[in-house]
């Protein structure tokens, strides 16, 4: 099976493209570069195309005899979606729009897509069949995008999977792949940055939420398991799957004060911690049921948190400069 990858050479995107790569799928990465990294999708052909540019992406579609898309082409920062929103709704929704219309138009009918727990807004245990509350213009997006899908699906047949992230972190250190975002704002990473001693500390965001400990919950998965389940995406919808969203986290939560001690426990580094007022657009508590994912996909988070922050550590350890350490050996 040939796959396009698009935003392939972003976080998750690389990983997805190792995955596939390792379970001899054919891929080929669309990726502009503006977050990604060339050095993350390593031997694999890439084309610096915007998905929003139709004429660009048609060519490739007519280049190229894809089966299937994996559209991970997506800004994802909540605080930055909301001071310029307009490059969201250009980017987030323009591109799925330009990517879903070329496919369909070029007999290509099966389209995975990288939705977002930011849809559900502040929820316990998310099921897909919820009420849908984004609570910031990214998670809009993603529920555009999704309610896009919905309606081509119904009227063109496009067969597709919306694959709803929680908090995905860890890395993939034997292929050295990893998380390298500028800037970066994500939990572990920071907390990793404070433990080799390149932060002065972690800053929690918040402390009076309605939690027990009063700092945020979120849901952490595995960056190589939400990888691994775009790959059993493809194979469902092949298998005749039915289309829809689902959810990929671990189904447990974490405080971010529980983080912060496996961290330490995992690690066995100590590092300052202060506590700061709340950061806008946090929800309390953001947690998954993945019932659905086992029952369809018989997919299942294989690594815990620990795992995650221990491959973080690794990652980063190896990588004092994130992808720009050219040392690095390709894949
Ligand atoms: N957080 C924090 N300090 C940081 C970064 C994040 O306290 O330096 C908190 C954040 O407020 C949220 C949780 O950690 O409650 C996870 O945040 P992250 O940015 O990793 O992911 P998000 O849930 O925003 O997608």
């Amino acid at each position: 099976m040939r796959v396009l990858v698009a935003g392939g050479a972003g976080y998750i995107g690389s990983h997805v493209v190792a995955d596939l790569k390792e379970h001899g799928f054919g891929v080929v990465v669309l990726d502009n570069l503006s977050t990604g990294h060339q050095w993350a999708v390593g031997r694999v052909p890439i084309h610096g195309v915007r998905t929003n540019d139709y004429p660009m992406v048609k060519a490739l579609f007519r280049n190229y005899k894809f089966d299937a898309v994996v559209d991970l082409a997506s800004y994802s920062q909540v605080g930055e979606s909301a001071s310029d929103p307009m490059k969201y709704y250009q980017n987030n929704v323009e591109g799925a729009r330009t990517l879903m219309d070329a496919a369909l138009s070029s007999g290509v009918d099966t389209y995975i897509y990288s939705s977002s727990a930011a849809v559900y807004g502040n929820q316990m245990s998310a099921r897909e069949v919820d009420r849908l509350d984004p609570i910031n213009p990214y998670g809009r997006t993603k529920r555009q995008v999704e309610e896009m899908l919905e309606d081509y699906h119904a009227a063109y047949g496009l067969k597709y999977i919306a694959l709803r992230y929680f908090n995905a972190a860890g890395a993939w250190p034997e292929k050295s792949l990893g998380e390298d975002h500028q800037p970066e704002t994500h939990l572990i990473p920071k907390i990793v940055d404070a433990m080799l001693g390149r932060s002065d500390g972690v800053k929690v965001f918040g402390t009076n939420y309605k939690t027990l400990d009063g700092t945020c919950i979120r849901d952490y998965v595995h960056v190589r398991d939400i990888a691994a389940a775009h790959r059993m995406a493809l194979q469902y919808l092949q298998d005749g799957g039915k289309s829809g969203p689902i959810n990929l986290g671990s189904g447990k939560g974490y405080s971010v004060l529980e983080v912060i001690k496996a961290a330490k426990f995992v690690v066995d580094r100590d590092f300052p911690v202060e506590y700061v007022d709340r950061r806008p657009g946090d929800p309390d508590v953001l947690v998954a049921n993945i019932e659905k994912a086992k029952e369809t996909l018989g997919w299942r988070p294989e690594r815990n948190l620990s795992h995650m922050i221990w491959d973080a550590y690794q990652w980063h350890r190896d990588h004092p400069d994130g992808y720009g350490d050219k040392r690095r050996p390709g894949r």
